[in-house]
């Protein structure tokens, strides 16, 4: 079969990593791909958001599926208009519909949905600029902190946590009146303040049956003790120990299942993947966010694990056949160290050249931010450059096999976090 993966991350190297493991896998095409995708397969230059082109290319390849793995395609409707195209309408789409996409693309529709399926999940009123003196008087009575969120897609910036009512009320009207998120804050969600521990877990579905796939933590800021700028992710690791078989079996039961069957009962069509972004505290579930799509760096953890036919769970989740597939997963743990450029997630200097080891021993380098330059030489294009996963039989030789690897990876002002992990090796 050939295939058509979307996208220029980590998680679309680790994607196609995956994808040519596979025996079903003829032909493998990467749109833009990056350095790391072209070595294994086609990349080819379409632009994600331009539906028209995809569907010519998808046709004059003969693409037998169709994996979409960033939420702005997603969002902007590519699985509903590519089955509306005659020549694509048979053609199995990992990835929700643009209904199912709104789960990430609008907090206050997410929020809904999660109250109407009883799924649990924090407290909360949404506001317009019309109500805003509904929203102050709602703020005066909420306990503090208080987290404060742009109804759209923000970049991952559209989330305040607000320690005081003055800020709160401050940015309340700076989200609604002052556009601070532009349109994305036309609408507010507040949101009572969660504690406990976060992590992430993913869920490959049809649309009517679900697969648990393997769940992650990640590191979200730029240093280390989770200090500074938010970022795209700077690590992640698999397993999570505090998610144990309790909390997991409470998760499916409380979370995983009223979600999948949720959307089967609203009709909205959903065939891809979910990421649950979760608060444990003291045992107990609480839904942070829905994401529509694996999240990057976890899946540069989380696909190493999984040890059945990563195509066959792919055209399963395409063609609604996922009932058949059984997952494997492996028992081992991994850690992922994302390197970025230095400045990131500021300004920073692009075409560096990058010098790779040789030899790696128990790790995968997954390039997200590469390209190559006119001499063929490997640089940084990116912010996030390289995701280096170590593997091993627990978290201690995870992380040390991922950590040699990052070490002999030279670049001039290259920047990682040296902590990923530590905070989980102290529980242990
Ligand atoms: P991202 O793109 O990084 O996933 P986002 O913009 O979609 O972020 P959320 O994931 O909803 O927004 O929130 C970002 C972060 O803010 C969360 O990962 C979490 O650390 C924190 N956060 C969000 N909601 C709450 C809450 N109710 N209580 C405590 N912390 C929260």
């Amino acid at each position: 079969m050939n295939i058509l993966l979307l996208g220029s991350g980590g998680r679309e190297h680790a994607f196609a990593w995956k994808i040519v493991q596979s025996t079903g896998c003829t032909q493998l095409y990467v749109a833009p791909g990056n350095a790391g995708t072209e070595d294994i397969a086609i990349n080819v230059k379409l632009s994600i958001t331009d539906f028209d082109a995809i569907r010519d290319f998808i046709v004059s390849k003969n693409i037998g599926l169709v994996v979409v793995g960033p939420e702005e395609p997603l969002v902007k409707g590519i699985v509903d208009y590519l089955q509306n195209q005659p020549e694509t309408a048979t053609t199995p789409v990992v990835g929700p519909s643009q209904l199912g996409a709104t789960l990430e693309g609008s907090k206050d529709f997410s929020k809904r949905f999660m109250q109407r399926n009883n799924v649990p999940t924090a407290a909360y009123e949404t506001f317009t600029a019309a109500q805003l003196d509904a929203g102050l008087a709602y703020l005066e009575k909420q306990n503090l902190p208080i987290v404060l969120k742009a109804d759209g897609l923000a970049a991952g910036k559209g989330v305040l946590i607000c320690s005081t009512l003055e800020d709160a009320k401050a940015s309340l009207k700076e989200m609604l009146l002052d556009k601070k998120f532009g349109e994305a804050s036309a609408k507010v969600v507040i949101e009572e303040f969660l504690t406990g521990i976060e992590l992430s877990v993913f869920v490959a579905t049809d649309g009517k049956n679900y697969k648990i796939l393997p769940e992650a933590k990640d590191y979200k800021r730029i240093g280390e003790g989770d200090t500074g700028l938010n970022t795209g992710g700077m690590g992640a690791v698999s397993p999570v120990i505090f998610a144990d078989e309790a909390f997991m079996t409470k998760v499916e039961e409380l979370v995983v299942k009223p979600t999948v069957e949720g959307l089967a009962k609203e009709n909205i069509p959903y065939k891809g993947f979910l990421f649950i972004g979760l608060m444990n505290n003291n045992g107990e579930p609480h839904v942070i966010e829905y994401n529509v799509r694996m999240g990057d760096p976890e899946t540069e953890a989380v696909l190493p694990r999984i040890e059945s036919d990563f195509l066959a769970l792919l055209h399963g989740i395409g063609t609604g056949t996922l009932d058949s597939y059984e997952l494997k997963i492996s028992s081992d743990y991994a850690a992922t160290v994302v390197m970025v450029s230095g400045g990131y997630p500021g300004s920073y200097e692009k075409g560096k050249i990058i010098s790779l080891p040789d030899t790696i021993i128990g790790t995968e380098i997954f390039h997200a931010g590469t390209a190559k330059n006119e001499h063929g030489e490997l640089v940084n294009q990116g912010g996030r450059v390289l995701a280096v996963t170590g593997r091993g039989e627990n978290l201690q030789e995870a992380l040390s096999n991922a950590f040699t690897t990052v070490k002999e990876i030279n670049w001039d002002q290259a920047y990682y976090r040296k902590d990923i992990g530590m905070d989980i090796l102290n529980l242990m």
